[in-house]
């Protein structure tokens, strides 16, 4: 098209050598439209410097981000049927699936990844947008059923990070499907006795918000994030109002009670491991000997941690669900006051 790029720099590039110089060393913020250096924006996790705007952070950035020392144990996912409606719009789905693996080298839109976090054992299942729009279909579906079962044969804490357009249209019911399928598997995490943490990222929506996402013991978003259900155009034709200016943001749902805090990323890990050492420390002991029932129910005690079941099962396991209950309450409620305290209200005794 242009001659300048299509005759002269392949020339010079062939004269100078063919130095990898990379497109993107600049990145417009997308708040306040200030240039950053590639550079700099990944040193600091993808958050602007001048305003503070929480950019998309790639998969592989938040697990180093996340995890003690970086470490992380990949979980290799199941295979699915790839394809299976022959769907095509513009394009053959088929083809659609396998540039979009070309392009981002991973085989669906989420990663599972085991390790721990501030010394405690977690699983944690983290979209990644730029596939497809993060859009859950049958390998995301499974993708999370497997590291619900991670969680719970490891007796660690389950996180999901969504950023998700929601189901993928092109599987159809398929897609559907796995919002009942998705609950069930954090479920299964919930009656083992762990932690189901959710981190809301821009943007949860669609089916992804309409199942498992809101269901979390603890919901973190991170700040600025679009969290809904319909977009605003949809929702705003069909009541016929105007919503307010900040509606669907993780701030919005947090001062409606839909999430329990909003954190920044660089406080992301800190809060996390606060989090997990007050759900997992306290259970450890008492989970262990309970927990292994609950396990044996969930799973049908094909590799159950216990060997001698408690007598009377039911009234205990009634009892632990109690004091679990509980402890998660206690625990919320030490939360909140310490955040209320960070803000210079204190709400002790509530
Ligand atoms: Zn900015």
């Amino acid at each position: 098209m242009n001659w300048l790029t299509n005759i002269i720099r392949p020339r010079i590039r062939s004269l100078v050598g063919a130095k990898e110089v990379p497109d993107n060393l600049w990145q417009k913020c997308p708040g306040c439209e200030n240039l950053l250096f590639t550079r700099d924006l990944e040193a600091r996790f993808n958050v602007c410097s001048h305003c503070g705007h929480h950019l998309r952070l790639p998969v592989k950035q938040r697990l180093n981000m996340l995890f003690d020392d970086g470490k992380y144990e990949l979980i290799e996912l199941p295979k699915v049927p790839s394809d299976p409606l022959k769907f095509r719009d513009s394009k053959k789905y088929a083809d659609r699936l396998r540039d979009t693996q070309a392009k981002t080298g991973l085989k669906d839109a989420i990663t599972v990844a085991a390790g721990t976090v501030g010394g405690q054992k977690i699983v944690i299942a983290v979209f990644n947008f730029n596939f497809m729009g993060g859009s859950m279909g049958m390998a995301v579906g499974e993708g999370i059923v497997r590291a619900s079962e991670e969680a719970v044969s490891r007796r660690a804490a389950l996180m999901i990070v969504p950023s998700s357009g929601g189901a993928r249209m092109q599987e159809g019911i398929l897609s559907l499907m796995q919002m009942p399928r998705t609950m069930i598997a954090v479920e299964r995490v919930k009656r083992a006795r762990l932690p189901y943490i959710v981190l809301l990222t821009d943007p949860t929506t669609g089916g992804v918000s309409a199942s498992f996402a809101m269901v979390g013991d603890i919901h973190m978003a991170e700040p600025g994030a679009t969290i809904g259900f319909a977009g605003r155009r949809v929702i705003e034709e069909t009541v016929r109002e105007t919503l307010p200016k900040d509606f669907q943001t993780a701030e919005y749902l947090r001062e409606h009670g839909m999430v329990d805090m909003v954190v920044p990323r660089a406080e992301m890990r800190e809060t996390l491991a606060r989090i997990l050492r007050l759900l997992m420390d306290r259970g450890a002991s008492q989970g262990d000997v309970i927990g292994g029932s609950g396990k044996a129910k969930a799973t049908g005690g094909g590799k159950s941690l216990s060997l001698n079941p408690p007598a009377n099962t039911s009234s205990q396991g009634q009892l632990a669900a109690k004091r679990a209950l509980r402890q998660v309450r206690a625990a919320k409620r030490a939360l909140e006051n310490l955040e209320g305290k960070e803000s210079g209200r204190t709400r002790v005794g509530q």
